[in-house]
């Protein structure tokens, strides 16, 4: 088992979250990409999405302990668990309230669920088959505000203006039935909108669980999902974050890949010894 996570800049907490705990009757794992957003816009929340994150991350890893909770119901708990967490000061009305993606995977027994929510990944290496989860409903929505903002160079004052109204609207379309997309942040019916499945745990040989920026290896064209995980697996795991972060510096003003920021955080958890002992 492997699992890290880095920061996309050295002077903003990282909103990324990953967690892993493995026995010898069951494996669970989960990560989750808050988004954070341009500091120019209002979240209504004093406590930020790496607050927000680190909560939701350790009530689920809590909730999915019970295999008679459906991944569902556990992301759903924890949703209002949070929410109340936020206390009487936050509101979560604003649109800019905390939100995050979800990826869960858990092994009970000889089943091995996952769910994913938002456009983090769930890879599995299944019957020799590299099988991809990620929910990229998010991506249909301000289509031409993102061409708007990858066509400037990032880091200057323009590209920064198109990712505030980018951003604003991605906000103002959280989990609105029409023209939205489902996203965990302050409505616990989103859970029931995730993408859930399961494999006989016999059936898989390795998972892993990535946030975008660790997608980047892939979407940047330095490897296949397979190459991530045997990168992963290897005895080097961390030269997958070193190979994204070179490739970005490479590319300091999103040229060669658009893109809102620079260097995002990276997350990633691999997990092998899947099959119950
Ligand atoms: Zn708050």
């Amino acid at each position: 088992m492997y699992l890290d996570t880095r920061p996309g800049r050295d002077d903003k907490l990282n909103e990324d979250y990953v967690a892993a705990a493995v026995n010898s009757t069951s494996a669970r794992a989960v990560l989750l990409d808050g988004a954070g957003g341009p500091s120019e816009l209002p979240t209504g929340c004093n406590h930020g999405t790496p607050w927000y994150v680190n909560q939701l991350g350790d009530h689920l890893m809590f909730n999915i302990r019970n295999p008679s909770t459906p991944l569902t119901t556990a992301l759903a708990l924890a949703l209002d668990a949070v929410a109340e967490s936020h206390g009487v000061w936050c509101d979560l009305n604003n649109p800019g309230t905390p939100s995050s993606t979800v990826v869960m995977v858990r092994r009970i027994n000889d089943l091995l669920e996952y769910l994913v929510l938002g456009d983090s990944t769930f890879v599995a290496d299944a019957n020799g088959e590299i099988i991809v989860i990620s929910d990229k409903r998010i991506d249909a929505v301000g289509a031409d505000l993102y061409r708007a903002m990858a066509a400037l160079p990032t880091g200057t004052p323009e590209h920064q203006a198109a990712r505030v109204a980018f951003v604003e609207n991605q906000r103002r379309m959280r989990n609105k039935r029409v023209g939205g997309y489902p996203i965990a942040s302050n409505d616990p019916a989103a859970a029931y909108e995730a993408l859930t499945g399961s494999f006989p745990c016999d059936e898989v040989r390795r998972v892993a669980l990535l946030s975008d920026g660790a997608t980047r290896f892939i979407e940047f064209g330095l490897g296949s999902f397979a190459d991530a995980l045997d990168l992963l697996g290897s005895e080097t795991p961390e030269r997958l974050f070193d190979r994204v972060r070179e490739a970005e510096a490479s590319d300091p003003i999103g040229e060669r890949w658009p893109r809102a920021k620079r260097q995002d955080d990276i997350a990633a958890a691999y997990l092998a010894q899947l099959v119950p002992l």
